[in-house]
């Protein structure tokens, strides 16, 4: 998928980074040089989806606030993690995603500036759901 790249729409990246699907995983492995475990437990946390599909958990570039982890990567963040605004652990001091050529699901399909996902209006139901199916099968593999 092209994703877009405007300097100045960073401000998804500086709130709640996107969500992975399963095959990003290698791929910003590979991008940074590094094994899957590792992405996992340096960089990613896991992230559970609400109300019945709790059980699914998705993987999502792990958030800083005040220099520190909201969560610590590797870990299963808290209920209150959704509410809390961090920047992306992917993201610049000069405000530029550094996995940008592999960068998350989400990121990719998201677009701020019209509020879409995949082309159509974000709606944040239909969009957990399009996460769940996608992370339902995949539950075991990076554990
Ligand atoms: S991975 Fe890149 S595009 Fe996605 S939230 Fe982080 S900095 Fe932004
Ligand atoms: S979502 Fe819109 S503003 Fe943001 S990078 Fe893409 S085209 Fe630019």
């Amino acid at each position: 998928m092209e994703s877009c790249a405007c300097e100045k729409c960073v401000s998804a990246c500086r709130r709640d980074p996107g969500r992975l699907v399963p095959a990003d995983v290698k791929k910003i492995a590979d991008f940074l040089n590094i094994g899957a475990a590792e992405l996992c437990r340096g960089y990613l946390v896991r992230i559970p989806a609400r109300g019945r599909d709790g059980h699914v958990q998705f993987l999502a570039p792990a958030k800083i606030k005040a220099r520190r982890f909201l969560a610590a990567p590797g870990s299963v963040v808290p209920d209150y993690y959704a509410g809390e605004a961090g920047r992306c652990v992917f993201l610049s001091g000069q405000g530029q995603c550094l996995v940008h050529e592999v960068k998350p699901f989400e990121c990719a399909a998201y677009m701020g500036c019209r509020h879409t996902f995949l082309g159509r209006p974000y709606k944040e139901k239909d969009v957990e759901a399009f996460f769940v199916s996608r992370w339902r099968k995949a539950q075991d593999q990076f554990r």
